[in-house]
């Protein structure tokens, strides 16, 4: 029989009272899929740095209870060495002892990009810092970084990334399951021995998701999009086509005894729970 999957759920820090409230519930509600993580997201150039402080000392607060670890992103781009290094030491001051180490984008107006270029000099440096106390996924992009000259180039920077002393990669999400397996069949090819977690993005708002995927280089197929278009303002067709489609998604990415599935939930306990009921994916 095939293993379980390792579940995991990413979050954006709430900013608000009644975000945190939000992300509090649905925290509790997304308990039931057993994850073993939650990951909080993180403002490249530290914009949301406390945010996402706050969040992930409240998920590991309630670690002994639920079983579910803290997973902070970290990115690097628009810091200094000894910046992340008092964050490494606030994460171990909580008790975290995992994190998702990434580059990040510069926001808009600032220019400098600090003291690291790449993620693979941040997954260096904590290594070399704080050596094998932390757990350290990266990013992977099965359909090719928007900045990378080209797929070789890439997945090459990728690898540096892995070398660094990553542990497991989260992948960009994506919609076409034969670039996932195209990228983990190069990783066995170059002997990478990590688990390569593919990233699930739910669908919820179909021009917010293209304006995104436009950005980070996700390809909507054709059919998908053109179906989405057609719901307009039939919010609730939408999501019933949409948990569909996420369901059958996801049992074609468990047929394939992927190691894992990494949630984007938007905060959202929807679709995420149906979709994991619907698989059988709760424990009773
Ligand atoms: P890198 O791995 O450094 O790659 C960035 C680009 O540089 C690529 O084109 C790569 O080919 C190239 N490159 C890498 N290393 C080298 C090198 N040594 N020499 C030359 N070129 C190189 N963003 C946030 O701001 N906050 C988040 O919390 C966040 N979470 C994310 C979680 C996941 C799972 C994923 C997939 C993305 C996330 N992002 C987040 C987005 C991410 O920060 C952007 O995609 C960013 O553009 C790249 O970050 P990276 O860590 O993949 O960078």
């Amino acid at each position: 029989m095939a293993k379980s999957p390792i579940i995991s759920c990413e979050f954006f820090p709430p900013k608000t009272e009644k975000g945190v409230n939000t992300f509090l519930q649905v925290a509790t509600e997304l308990a039931e899929l057993q994850p073993a993580f939650y990951s909080v997201t993180f403002g490249a150039g530290g914009s949301t740095q406390h945010n996402t402080l706050d969040a992930v000392i409240a998920i590991q607060q309630r670690a002994a209870t639920t079983g579910i670890d803290a997973a902070p992103h970290l990115s690097c781009v628009g810091s200094s060495r000894q910046g992340i290094r008092q964050i490494l030491q606030t994460f171990i001051d909580n008790d975290i002892s995992r994190l998702v180490a990434l580059r990040g984008d510069l926001p808009s107006g600032m220019r400098d990009p600090g003291e690291f270029r790449y993620a693979n000099e941040l997954v260096e440096f904590i290594r070399a810092e704080t050596g094998d106390h932390f757990t350290i996924e990266v990013a992977a992009y099965p359909e090719v970084h928007p900045q990378a000259p080209n797929a070789n180039i890439d997945f090459d920077n990728f690898v540096r990334k892995v070398d660094a002393g990553a542990d497991s990669a989260i992948t960009q999400y994506f919609y076409n399951i034969d670039a996932y397996l195209y990228f983990v069949d190069r990783c066995e090819q170059a002997e990478l021995d990590i688990p390569i977690i593919p990233g699930i993005m739910p669908i919820n708002n179909y021009s917010q998701l293209a304006r995104f995927s436009a950005g980070c280089g996700a390809e909507i197929p054709r059919w998908l999009s053109k179906r989405l278009e057609a719901f307009h303002d039939d919010t609730a067709s939408l999501q019933a086509f949409t948990t569909d489609f996420l369901t059958d998604f996801t049992q074609q990415l468990l047929d394939l005894d992927v190691p894992g599935l990494h949630f984007y939930t938007m905060n959202k306990t929807q679709p995420v729970l149906t979709v994991c009921e619907r698989l059988g994916l709760l424990t009773p």
